[in-house]
């Protein structure tokens, strides 16, 4: 959302009313749709799929327990071979959706290193081949948590804080040469 949309990082390089636009800016949307899409399509169905068969319990699920399809629909979803060619298709036929699209393989990128091989391991390049990193999944290493959401609010400090300042800067010059 923040780095693929109009009004997150990318506005800061265009005018101010792109920048003004916040919540009002469809890619804003459109972006948080494409972010959570492999999630949704694949643990999403399934904590649904829970909920509504009454065995639903709070917590990881036992490995065993989750169903074959949410394994494919996780393979599909968390490729990046199935992701670029979604990302020529909207491209050619929706080129708008181009900028908020980058989410999804965004949402990739950031789950190669966080998830090992017990639990999820992304399948960048299914299904060319099976490959995955064995990365280091939040809950064994609780503190990656502090650095990832670290992360996202030092990029949400730059977006709101960074504009202001230029915009000051900007002035105190234009009045200087005036
Ligand atoms: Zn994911």
């Amino acid at each position: 959302m923040l780095t693929v949309s109009r009004s997150g990082l990318p506005g800061l390089k265009t005018d101010a009313a792109a920048r003004n636009s916040g919540w009002k800016d469809w890619t804003l949307w459109t972006a948080l749709a494409f972010g959570t899409l492999p999630d949704l399509a694949s643990f999403g169905v399934y904590f649904v799929q829970r909920i509504v068969s009454g065995n639903f319990t709070p917590g990881k699920p036992d490995l065993t327990e989750i169903p074959q399809y949410v394994f494919t629909a996780y393979d599909v979803s968390h490729s990046l071979v199935v992701a670029a060619a979604a990302g020529i298709l909207i491209g050619v036929f929706a080129r708008r959706c181009l900028l908020p699209y980058l989410a999804w393989p965004l949402h990739i990128l950031c789950d190669i290193p966080t998830h090992s091989a017990d639990f999820f391991a992304t399948p960048v390049f299914w299904p060319v081949s099976q490959w995955h990193f064995d990365g280091w999944a939040f809950s064994a290493y609780p503190l990656l948590i502090v650095g990832y959401w670290g992360g996202i609010a030092l990029l949400f400090a730059w977006r709101m804080l960074y504009p202001p300042v230029r915009d000051r800067i900007r002035r105190k010059r234009e009045t200087h040469h005036a």
